[in-house]
């Protein structure tokens, strides 16, 4: 594989807490030389992903936070991982402290073989994936505690925002990052006062303070309009910025 096209990131599901027909919840693959990292996994992320990879080859996947359009996949997942195709296989699953939990509560059998979890604590920390990977999480205010993740390979990277509230953390975070993926709950409107999320305005004040070289959005409830939303950020960004599309592949350069 030539090495400018070995980093990469495919948007699985871009929706949010509910989305636009066809769309599927938050999942994004980043493949990164022989190893593929899967950001989060909410409802319709499994057959989606399945459709492009296997997933007990997956060598990571990391929980943003415990909303269930974040996560909630992983239910089928596990009933794959013990009675389908992953039988035998078990996958790493990185996310915060309660995962375990919630994802026993709906049926533990054979959860603790097909699944080693990860809990991420504090407020910035780091999880290992070998090879020339860099993995690294920081906090961002939502449902607490809510991870972005950032993933270096060589000298490139891709920040994965999570759901989040207008903040410093993630630009702090995302400084100088190739490609910076992050929500857009509601588009080109204001954001609700109590709403911990971002409209495309704060997505492309992050981008911009970050120094962000591309941004993507999704999350965008259906109400409001992702291609509009993408204008409005790269104007205050200053960069480009393109609606995340499910199935096409963004090559991080
Ligand atoms: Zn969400
Ligand atoms: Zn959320």
């Amino acid at each position: 594989m030539a090495p400018d096209t070995a980093f990469a990131v495919t948007p699985i599901g871009v929706g949010a807490a509910y989305g636009r027909p066809g769309e599927h919840q938050s999942c994004y693959l980043v493949t990164a030389g022989t190893q593929s990292i899967c950001l989060d996994f909410g409802a319709g992320a499994l057959n989606a992903l399945c459709a492009i990879a296997r997933p007990e080859d997956i060598d990571l996947f990391v929980i943003s936070h415990l909303h269930p359009d974040h996560f909630i996949d992983l239910l089928a997942l596990r009933v794959y991982m013990v009675w389908g195709p992953g039988a035998g296989h078990s996958i790493r699953v990185a996310g915060p402290p309660g995962l375990r939990e919630v994802l026993a509560a709906f049926g533990d059998d054979g959860l603790g073989t097909a699944m080693q979890i990860e809990v991420l604590t504090g407020d910035a920390t780091a999880t290992q994936c070998g090879g020339e990977i860099e993995i690294s999480h920081r906090q961002v205010p939502h449902l607490p505690p809510t991870y972005a993740t950032r993933i270096w390979f060589g000298r490139r990277s891709v920040c994965f925002g999570a759901d989040c509230a207008p903040n410093e953390a993630l630009s702090e975070f995302a400084s100088g990052v190739d490609v910076l993926l992050t929500e857009c709950s509601f588009g080109e409107a204001e954001i609700p006062t109590g709403a911990a999320h971002l409209n495309a305005h704060a997505a492309g004040d992050i981008a911009r303070r970050a120094g962000a070289r591309h941004l993507l959005l999704a999350h965008c409830f259906p109400e409001y309009d992702i291609e509009r939303s993408a204008q409005i950020a790269a104007e205050v960004a200053g960069i480009p910025v393109a609606p995340a599309r499910q199935g096409q592949t963004v090559q991080i350069l």
